[in-house]
């Protein structure tokens, strides 16, 4: 089914809050969105585990963190599971505390430590992820019903009044959810049918460059630079005799600045200069600029004077520091 791998803007928003200082007028609205993203995260990835444990006849294709094209902008789906009896789209809440939806007002909203918090209704973002989900499967002839339902990944989640149109369910209760889906339903879609919806949709959201910087009011010089350490994930690793090192930790590495322009990347898009490079690993010469770059990837122009290179997207260079992030609780 593959591993869900870290979806892009949860690891741009890790860059943004460990090199943005706590006293910017943005860095609180970057930190909570952080930890948001990496609850929201936690939380797929446990249901990635237990759409593994359904026992069913068919192995569904699973779909992570699509963007579903509607009118013209895109719906994001944080699973989609395809089979050929069903589609089903899920909407994973990784929340705490007491869960009301109020069937008059449309109301959601949340109980906890005795404080009552409005907050977005995930059956409404169901309900628009569903029919988006639906439109775009009739729109390249696949008209099919789609299912949905809300996944609580957290067991201190507490349903007290729950949805009216969709089913929701403790996360450990998906495999039998899955499974039921496959008993009742005729299947309707060939496999072939399953793949052209995941090429279809991968070729449609790949993305554009999010405006980190013009969402969260940031500049160039508020972006703390230098290699991050691999061990102890600080910034600020030093260059001598070929290697980076950790002053604070006393890492030693070849290839930490390999994570460091994946960073880059994902702050200011894919080009990068041999002079921005030097100033965004701190090396002191370009010269090492160019050749760290040289060795890796390819140019992006012809020019000799100011050469631009193509950084290679790789969002796995971060995994072990967004694990770190998910895991020092
Ligand atoms: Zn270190």
């Amino acid at each position: 089914m593959g591993k869900r791998s870290v979806p892009e803007r949860l690891a741009a928003l890790a860059v943004l809050e460990s090199r943005v200082e706590p006293g910017h007028r943005s860095y609180s609205g970057i930190k909570s969105d952080l930890e948001m993203r990496l609850a929201g995260f936690a939380g797929e990835k446990k249901a990635d585990f237990y759409l593994e444990e359904a026992r069913v006849k068919e192995k569904p294709v699973v779909l992570k963190d699509v963007m579903i094209p509607s009118g013209i902008k895109h719906v994001q789906v944080d699973t989609l599971v395809l089979h050929p009896a069903f589609i089903l789209v899920l909407e994973i809440k990784n929340m705490t505390g007491e869960l009301h939806f109020d069937e008059e007002t449309g109301q959601f909203y949340r109980v906890k430590n005795g404080v009552r918090e409005g907050m977005r209704n995930p059956e409404d973002q169901l309900n628009r992820a569903v029919i988006a989900t639906e439109r775009f499967l009739a729109s390249i002839d696949l008209p099919v019903k789609v299912h949905g339902a809300i996944v609580l990944a957290s067991y201190n989640g507490l349903i007290v009044q729950g949805p009216v149109s969709r089913p929701i369910f403790p996360v450990d209760r998906l495999p039998g959810h899955v499974e039921k889906l496959e008993k009742e339903n005729r299947a309707i879609l060939r496999r072939s049918d399953l793949h052209y919806v995941d090429d279809t949709i991968k070729l449609l959201s790949r993305e554009k460059q999010d405006q980190y910087f013009k969402w969260y009011n940031l500049t160039d010089i508020d972006i703390e630079l230098g290699v991050r350490c691999p061990g102890c994930f600080k910034i600020g690793m030093e260059r001598g005799h070929g290697k980076w090192s950790c002053t604070d930790c006393k890492t030693t590495s070849t290839d930490a600045h390999h994570a460091t322009l994946e960073e880059y990347r994902l702050m200011y898009g894919e080009e990068i200069t041999s002079k921005k490079m030097r100033d965004f690993i701190q090396v002191p010469n370009l010269y090492l600029a160019n050749r760290l770059l040289r060795e890796r990837f390819p140019t992006a122009n012809k020019n000799k004077r100011n050469k631009r290179y193509q950084i290679k997207p790789d969002l796995s260079l971060l995994e072990p520091f967004i694990n770190h992030l998910l895991y020092r609780k």
